[in-house]
């Protein structure tokens, strides 16, 4: 269920394009499964539930859509690998939930262009023919994308081309939609986006702050709470992980700053949370929480 609250008089919401199913140890990379199966229990075929969470801001700019999820372009059989149910439009239904329809964003801003993160960008036109014309989820809003990721995904290497699709770009180049960004981007009065390099080469997180309030949407950049008590644990797929580890330590540094609330995308435990002081240094306390296996059936 979407989470709705106000930072300052700016009102967000937490949306979500539902759940995967993931290998457990491409998020722990390093650690082994005795430490972090402490965290996360996985299931017998040592895969973890990820959630697939996107923010929503009012913005005084207009309404801004922070990644787009999995979308609904996935075959059969990738929603069996990876523990998806056959449901279709589960962040349209979110986002009909607090109240708006795709027309309304204004603004689709990715964090990066793995698949998990901008598959929802754009739709088959005929959800029953997988071979009808791909076209923008969202049709008044630009899309922002970094220079450098647009690259990245453009000429993907060996280890990077399993995770972009260019049809979740290339039909909103040909519809004048897509808006390639360089670097850090005030979106709107309050609303602003910072490159945080390691997951990717321009990975970005979104601040929201007004009032004396804030929020830092993490994206990759840190997308379970666990890895950001403990630094060293990054993932398998961060392309530069002491660099993420660097960027973490910043994030983390601004944060307890701010009392900022942080918003993490893939932890399907802890939505949200503030650092408080600990024993090893800055901690996480949960404020929205979920249940990762609410069912049995799931697993
Ligand atoms: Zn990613």
């Amino acid at each position: 269920m979407p989470s709705s609250f106000q930072i300052g008089s700016i009102p967000c919401h937490i949306v979500s394009d539902g759940q995967q199913l993931i290998d457990g140890g491409s998020f722990f990379g390093l650690v082994p499964r005795v430490l972090w199966e402490r965290v996360i229990r996985p299931d017998e075929k040592h895969r973890i539930p990820a959630q697939m969470r996107c923010l929503l801001v009012q913005s005084p700019a207009g309404l801004i859509l922070v990644d787009t999820g999995q979308g609904d372009k996935i075959t059969a059989e990738y929603r069996t690998q990876f523990g998806m149910d056959s449901s279709n439009r589960r962040l349209e239904s979110d986002l009909s939930r607090v109240g708006f329809s795709p027309e309304d964003i204004d603004i689709v801003l990715l964090t990066h262009l793995h698949a998990d993160h901008c598959g929802g960008n754009t739709r088959l036109s005929d959800p029953t023919d997988a071979e009808s014309e791909v076209v923008a989820t969202f049709p008044n809003a630009r899309y922002l994308i970094q220079r450098l990721e647009m690259a990245e995904a453009s000429f993907p290497n060996e280890r990077t081309r399993t995770h972009y699709f260019s049809e979740n770009w290339e039909p909103l180049r040909r519809s004048g939609q897509l808006e390639i960004v360089d670097g850090d981007q005030a979106l709107a009065a309050g609303v602003r986006s910072v490159t945080v390099p390691g997951h990717t080469g321009s990975m970005q997180v979104v601040w929201v702050e007004d009032g004396g309030e804030s929020l830092l949407f993490l994206g990759d950049a840190c997308s379970w709470a666990a890895h950001m008590d403990r630094l060293a644990w990054v993932p398998a797929f961060d392309l530069e992980p002491m660099r993420s580890i660097e960027g973490k330590r910043n994030l983390r540094c601004q944060a307890e700053e701010k009392n900022a609330l942080l918003v993490f995308q893939h932890d399907s435990q802890v939505v949200t949370g503030r650092l408080r002081p600990g024993p090893r240094g800055a901690t996480v306390v949960p404020e929205i929480t979920e249940v990762a296996w609410p069912e049995e059936g799931l697993r």
